[in-house]
């Protein structure tokens, strides 16, 4: 599980990220929603591990991975990433993107990227390059490759936004369910709050750089905490 208390980081004295708490239990979805700017994306690399803050804490399965003095290297943090730009090597095959963080003998590492190019039914390209697919099955390799390690926590960062709204309603369901068969805790970014609704166990409103309110989507979309989160919603029915 994934814990984060009071997590702040400053530009230029400003607090763009604000005594953030959150805590993701495994196989779980937790939706960080918010306008542009709002400190969503400065929040995930934080707990990412490449960007620092300057107060708080982060917590993985209750050891704790990053304060103000103590610092555990990204790569060492048992979380997968997926972001928007976080893009597949282009020079190495579908294959070789699914086998790049891992470790171990070659069977094994061959095994777990068949097990999950299976998965996200892209199994047919594994001799393939990223420039011969299309966005959306780009994307599913993408998650494969971020879900090979078997991280704890996976971290996304709006990563359906370069998709159409047809194949983004599919990929957002396969998605989900693959993340729920890996029991990872997931902490989802988004502006979208119908993409936040279709996803989200839990919702975390945030709003120039806080947490405004939090629960589940149907709570707070029939409850919201004031009209700049009535006004936010308003455009999902
Ligand atoms: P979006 O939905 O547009 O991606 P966001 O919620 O992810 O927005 P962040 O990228 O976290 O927003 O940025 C929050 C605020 O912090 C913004 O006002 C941004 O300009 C500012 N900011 C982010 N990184 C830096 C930086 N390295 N130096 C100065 N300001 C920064
Ligand atoms: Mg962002």
């Amino acid at each position: 599980r994934l814990e984060i208390r009071n997590l702040v980081r400053r530009f230029g004295g400003q607090a763009v990220v604000d005594h953030v708490s959150l805590r993701v239990m495994p196989g779980q979805v937790t939706c960080l929603l918010g306008p542009s700017g709002c400190g969503k994306s400065t929040t995930l690399r934080m707990i990412a591990g490449v960007e620092m803050q300057d107060e708080g804490e982060i917590y993985v399965d209750g050891q704790l991975i990053c304060d103000t003095v103590f610092r555990v290297p990204p790569e060492r943090r048992a979380i997968g990433l997926m972001f928007q730009d976080f893009a597949l090597f282009p020079h190495l095959s579908v294959a070789e993107n699914v086998s790049f963080g891992l470790k171990g003998p070659k069977e094994a590492r061959r095994a777990r990227v068949e097990e999950l190019l299976e998965r996200v039914g892209m199994v047919r390209f594994i001799d393939g390059y990223p420039h011969e697919l299309s966005g959306g099955e780009q994307q599913r390799v993408a998650l494969a490759r971020a879900l090979a390690p078997r991280p704890r926590i996976m971290l996304m960062d709006e990563p359906f936004s370069g998709l159409d709204n047809r194949l983004r309603d599919d990929i957002r369901d396969q998605t989900l369910e693959i993340l729920k068969q890996e029991d990872a805790a997931v902490l989802l970014v988004t502006h979208e709050p119908d993409e936040a609704m279709r996803m989200a166990d839990e919702i975390a409103l945030m709003r120039a750089g806080r947490i405004v309110q939090q629960g589940a989507p149907y709570n707070i979309y029939n409850a919201p905490v004031d009209r700049q989160a009535v006004a936010f919603f308003s455009d999902i029915n």
